[in-house]
């Protein structure tokens, strides 16, 4: 049997460029070819060692060739991508024909376009879902005869109590469901877009197949109770170090497409802390704070009183000096950016301040740290209740909305003791982070749920070229 050549097209963000190149490496591990496809920009953003066996890069200029910046104009910004990404990969489709190479089949991960692309040329395409089942189950029923059902709660305030009820899925309040429902956000343009791929999935070859950053023990009930679609847990997509001595022990050789290349500084700090009494301190690639927002996070931390790590990323809000710094550098460090995998590994970590954007959520769950969540947008707001109240590992944050400020330093602290703290709440979460942990690997290692379901999609390419 030839080995299937999958062609992996990729949003040009650290949340999409990170799984998929955790998906590139497993791919080519199972015995497939593939060639990877995203823009300049986030090609040249990963780190000089992401030269991956079986996997080659191809790039093309989305017109960001210094990257998005917050503030640009997304819809823009995803019109460019659209029209440039569509024609660049006809171009290399129709080249690499010319030359005698067919891709086996075009995975995306959510970029209708590229699925768009690939039928226009009979070629086999495959969506690659870098959110959670729930995630995807409530998009799906809203586009399959629930709209109404989920419109009759998201257009009531954000803090009605009213409860959204579809198939599968825990019952969940209007802060439950992702931010694109809320049509007064300013990323409300993203539900046209899911709509574009759940009408092409209706239209994909059967049965129709969707890889998720997910795993059985995580979600299967929820990924059963979606229609007559296949969704395939294949996560958690995470660097394999996480997986180490119980899977392939490859230690630190696995790909981040995304490292700046740190000075490892807090490495050498995280070492002299005691086990477990470290808040690590991150809310993704995206997230921008107001300063009155940073002054409570700044303030929570200084009451909670615990050593901390803390990623200010430099385009984190506004540029005024940060007040407390003084005091902050007593019991913390702040950095530009950090390895959050290697990190979240680290044995010092007990608890991680995050906006549960999915990537942060899954390396989380792998490495056994619990959460204090405090979600932004999209799918974080889901991801947040499933944290919380289905799988307990964290506590998500109460929310005002004053002055710029979302949830004040007092709460910070208070959740930041139930986690790290004494008491019944903060033992349960505890233990069962580390039993998330254990099922995480479980999934990924030989013979686990994800691995056996990753080779078996690979095996049935390999049988139909
Ligand atoms: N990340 C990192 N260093 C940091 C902060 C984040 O390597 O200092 C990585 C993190 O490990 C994750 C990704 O950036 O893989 C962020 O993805 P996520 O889905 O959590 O959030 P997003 O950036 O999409 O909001």
């Amino acid at each position: 049997m030839a080995p299937p050549h999958f062609l992996l097209v990729a949003f040009p963000s650290r949340g999409s460029i990170n799984p998929a190149l955790q998906l590139a490496e497993r791919l080519a591990r199972a015995g497939s070819r593939i060639t990877f496809f995203t823009t300049v920009f986030a090609r040249r953003r990963m780190i000089d060692s992401v030269c991956l066996e079986g996997v080659t890069f191809a790039t093309f200029s989305d017109g960001y060739d210094n990257g998005y910046q917050l503030g640009d104009d997304a819809e823009r910004f995803m019109a460019e991508l659209k029209q440039r990404g569509s024609e660049a990969l006809r171009g290399l489709i129709e080249l690499s024909s010319g030359r005698g190479l067919r891709f086996t089949c075009v995975l995306n991960t959510v970029l209708p376009w590229a699925d768009h692309v690939a039928r226009s040329l009979r070629i086999r395409s495959v969506l690659v879902w870098i959110q959670p089942a729930t995630v995807f189950s409530i998009y799906y029923h809203y586009f399959n005869g629930y709209e109404d059902v989920i419109k009759n709660v998201t257009s009531q305030s954000r803090d009605s109590t009213s409860l959204i009820r579809l198939p599968g899925l825990p019952p969940l309040t209007n802060r439950d469901v992702p931010s694109f429902f809320n049509l007064e956000n300013k990323y409300a343009f993203g539900l046209p877009q899911m709509q574009s791929i759940f009408e092409q999935l209706k239209e994909g070859d059967n049965p129709i197949v969707v890889l998720a950053n997910t795993f059985d023990a995580l979600e299967l009930e929820i990924s059963r109770a979606i229609g007559t679609l296949n969704l395939i847990g294949i996560g958690p997509l995470v660097p394999f170090r996480f997986l180490d001595a119980q899977t392939h022990n490859s230690s630190d050789k696995s790909p981040r497409g995304d490292l700046f290349p740190g000075s490892g500084d807090y490495v050498q700090w995280l070492n002299s802390k005691e086990e477990a009494s470290v808040i690590y301190v991150a809310f993704g690639s995206i997230a921008k704070f107001s300063n009155a927002q940073k002054r409570e996070i700044a303030r929570g931390l200084l009451e909670a009183g615990r050593p901390f790590l803390w990623v200010m990323r430099e385009s984190d809000g506004d540029d005024d000096e940060l007040i407390y710094k003084e005091e902050l550098d007593e019991i913390g460090v702040i950095v530009p950016w950090c390895s959050q995998t290697e990190v979240l590994s680290h044995p010092s970590i007990g608890c991680f301040f995050t906006h549960c954007g999915w990537n942060s959520t899954l390396e989380s769950l792998a490495s056994g740290v619990p959460m204090v969540a405090f979600p932004q947008f999209t799918d974080q707001m889901t991801n947040s209740k499933l944290v919380e109240d289905v799988w307990k590992v964290g506590v998500r944050v109460s929310e005002i909305d004053e002055g710029g400020i979302r949830v004040e330093g007092g709460e910070i602290k208070k959740c930041l003791e139930m986690v790290m703290g004494g008491g019944e709440r903060g033992d349960e979460i505890r233990r069962n982070a580390k039993k998330w942990k254990g099922l995480a690997l479980e999934a990924c290692k030989e013979g686990g749920s994800s691995d056996k379901s990753l080779k078996a999609f690979v095996e049935e390419f390999a049988k139909v070229d």
